[in-house]
């Protein structure tokens, strides 16, 4: 497990949830926020954040749905065009 403040590159993660009582993963929304990170269903968290890359440990407490969705139709309709 690897928790940081808020000053954490959410870039490096590909899960994230506040550390506040959640058990849901979200999916970090940019890579550019470093004090504010949003989540691709829109959530904001203002508090501090755990972050994991490892798919089978946040698969276990569960991925946030919105989140999941968003992912899937941007890999799917994000096409580079190249
Ligand atoms: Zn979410």
């Amino acid at each position: 497990m690897r928790v940081t403040a808020l000053s954490l590159d959410v870039g490096m993660a590909k899960w994230i949830r506040p550390l506040s009582g959640a058990r849901q993963w979200h999916v970090p929304a940019s890579d550019r926020d470093f004090f504010v990170a949003n989540a691709l269903c829109g959530e904001a968290f203002t508090t501090a954040l755990e972050t994991t890359s490892d798919d089978e440990k946040s698969a276990r407490d569960g991925h946030c749905p919105t989140c999941e969705q968003i992912l899937a139709s941007k890999s799917v309709a994000g096409s580079p065009g190249r």
